[in-house]
């Protein structure tokens, strides 16, 4: 692999396990021109409660600021996960050209898995998409994540059932 494309994919899986840190599902992204660095973002929809509030939509957004601009035209966007519709759909209107992803996602992505959005002639831009960077990694931080937050509701729920052992009908020493 390029060292310079793994360097990027690296800087969008540390902003994935920022948001994995703070209970985000895992995933970042980072935006690039000229081989820096400049925008950059992670997962924010629980904590800010906004349904647009997806790390690639994060870093598109302090790209334009930062360059005063809805035009990224010779930038390249890295994120962890394959982009969904909605970020599709911002990667198009703001003329990315080169996409970087990492693990596919078959419930939601709509670059490979259910849509080809970047590459449909249709519309007046096309982007490079490049699939599979540093996939493992990226899927493992998911699969770690999804795993915790199944062991803590489970152990919420069993919880809830010692202290309510009237309502579920079990005794307040069950074991379940
Ligand atoms: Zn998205």
């Amino acid at each position: 692999m390029d060292k310079q494309v793994e360097f990027f994919m690296k800087e969008a899986l540390f902003e994935a396990r920022s948001a994995g840190q703070i209970d985000e599902v895992p995933i970042g992204a980072v935006v690039v021109k000229n081989g820096r660095i400049i925008g950059r973002g992670h997962n924010l929809r629980e904590h800010l409660q906004e349904v647009t509030m997806h790390a690639e939509m994060i870093a598109i957004t302090e790209a334009c600021q930062y360059l005063h601009s809805w035009r990224l035209e010779d930038c390249d966007l890295y994120v962890t996960l394959e982009p969904c519709m909605m970020c599709s759909g911002a990667i198009l209107n703001a003329r990315i050209k080169n996409l970087y992803y990492g693990a596919p996602d078959p419930k939601a992505g709509a670059v490979d898995s259910l849509y080809h959005l970047l590459g449909d002639s249709r519309l007046n831009h096309q982007v490079d998409v490049h699939a599979g960077i540093c996939a493992t990694e990226s899927s493992q931080l998911l699969r770690t994540f999804f795993r915790r937050v199944r062991r803590q509701r489970k152990a919420a729920r069993r919880r809830w059932r010692r202290q309510n052992p009237k309502l579920t009908g079990q005794t307040g020493e069950s074991s379940v």
